[in-house]
């Protein structure tokens, strides 16, 4: 009896023991110190913010000033690298003079902003002795960055070169002048690791989830196969570290884009050289439409995958967790109406309307957002950023305002307050050149031309009414839907 007892008791103790030590093997080491490093660093972000630019919408112009600036800086070296097609300069900057290297460039994307703001914040975090664990950064590493790497795109805020090359799949012929600096650079350099800087669209989603993904990283593949190698695994494992701080910052709005090879791309084109390479794209965040916490967040992550690299502590995460990550899917809208009774082909349909924004540009160059319908049919799989289910509605076109408007002055002395309350809502013009004009009234306008194509499924911008026993509660217009009340207050407002 004893026998078996004793025999117990050690079976017991062995399996106590081996999932202690495994625990010890296989789990991150306690990071509660590195935890309090990282919410410091984003603290920081306060400090540092590089306050002459507020809006997403900067050029090089505005930046070459910040750079002529650092070059009076003794802990920094500026060196231009070359320049754009229509002769805007490219700048290299390192700080540090630490054995590994590490390379981050950023905006390769004219119309992708958020990380040349964080790089120029990171400025100056730099330029102060006393900012957190900076001086720790400078002795372990040398890093060099590329802000605004398309300067031209960035001019007109657009994705491709002045060329229209898209210099993310010109890393292996580089027909372009700013993809041949990168690919120079990245020779010259030879970094450790790389960081490849983006933003993506507003409407994807972690996995099949309401959460937009704030944050979305990949590991660029080497080659078909996905194959990997401990390059690629260090990629991974520095992705799960940024991970971890920000599940406790933003929590599920963290993805990983689905692996596939392009080998033209610059991360792939970096991994191949066995250099560790991140992508990261910088999405949405609810709250956010100007970007400026998630250009604190993406701060935040380059200052600590700075220092993760220098103490490599993300050496012990676990490759699993990296595939545990939700993809990033394109799953949102910016407005879903649910269960909409409307005629479409002449017959009453029960369907979802989801609506997104583009980008539309003012008279004088300036970007704004405007929503239109993108998607009419069953969007039970998607979520938007604003919902309504229209179940005991009545919906309506929004009425036109007969009278053709031919003039900006004929439209300053429109009074749509009072259209409003006769139920217009949308005016008629005879050029499309007058429709930026009402971008801050949520009034819609057509063209005379277009007035036949004025339905609700033709995927444009008409405006709907929400209607319930004959009385409007609801107007959706430009991609918001504003209860009524509000809505009119808010074209006094204009
Ligand atoms: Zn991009």
């Amino acid at each position: 009896m004893a026998k078996v007892l004793i025999k117990t008791l050690s079976f017991f103790l062995k399996v106590f023991f081996s999932f202690w030590i495994a625990n010890i093997i296989f789990s991150p080491i306690s990071t509660a110190q590195n935890n309090d490093l990282h919410f410091e660093f984003y603290e920081s972000h306060t400090n540092y913010i590089e306050t002459s630019i507020k809006d997403l919408h900067f050029k090089h112009e505005t930046i070459s000033p910040i750079i002529e600036e650092l070059k009076t800086n003794a802990f920094v070296k500026v060196e231009q690298k070359g320049t754009s097609v229509e002769g805007r300069s490219i700048h290299l900057i390192k700080v540090g003079s630490g054995k590994t290297k590490v390379l981050l460039w950023s905006q390769m994307h004219g119309d992708e902003p958020t990380a040349t703001l964080a790089i120029l914040d990171l400025f100056r975090y730099f330029s102060d002795q006393d900012a957190p664990h900076r001086n720790q950064l400078l002795r372990e590493l040398s890093i060099y960055m590329v802000p605004l790497l398309n300067p031209d795109g960035a001019e007109r805020f657009e994705r491709n070169n002045a060329q229209d090359i898209d210099l993310n799949r010109d890393a292996l012929q580089t027909k372009s002048p700013e993809a041949k600096i990168l690919k120079n650079l990245i020779e010259e350099v030879d970094p450790d690791f790389a960081f490849n800087l983006h933003d993506q669209h507003k409407y994807y989603a972690t996995g099949n989830s309401p959460y937009p993904a704030s944050f979305s990283f990949l590991a660029p593949a080497l080659n078909n196969t996905q194959g990997l190698t401990s390059t690629r695994e260090n990629s991974m494992r520095l992705i799960l570290s940024l991970n971890e701080f920000l599940q406790k910052k933003i929590p599920n709005q963290v993805a990983r884009y689905k692996e596939q090879y392009e080998p033209n791309a610059f991360g792939e084109y970096c991994q191949s050289k066995n250099i560790s390479t991140i992508l990261i794209e910088v999405g949405s965040l609810r709250g956010d439409p100007e970007k400026q916490q998630l250009r604190k967040l993406q701060y935040t992550m380059l200052l600590i995958a700075f220092e993760q690299i220098a103490s490599r502590a993300f050496e012990t995460h676990r490759l699993e967790s990296y595939y545990a990550l939700p993809e990033n899917k394109p799953g949102l809208f910016e407005l879903i109406i649910r269960n909409a009774a409307i005629h479409i082909d002449g017959r009453l349909q029960v369907v979802d309307i989801g609506y997104k924004e583009q980008k539309k540009k003012t008279i004088d160059n300036y970007f704004y957002n405007e929503g239109y319908i993108e998607k009419i049919g069953d969007l039970s799989t998607s979520f938007g950023f604003d919902e309504i289910d229209a179940n005991n509605f009545t919906i309506e076109k929004g009425k036109i305002y007969p009278k053709l408007i031919e003039s900006v002055g004929q439209l300053n002395r429109l009074n749509f307050e009072q259209l409003a309350v006769e139920g217009y809502t949308t005016i008629l013009c005879k050029s499309n050149s007058l429709f930026p004009l009402l971008n801050p009234i949520p009034f819609a306008a057509l063209v005379q031309s277009d007035k036949k194509h004025y339905t609700i499924s033709n995927k444009e911008i008409t405006p709907l009414v929400l209607k319930k026993d004959g009385r409007i509660k609801y107007i959706a217009i430009k991609g918001k839907l504003y209860p009524y009340e509000k809505w009119l207050s808010q074209i006094r407002k204009q």
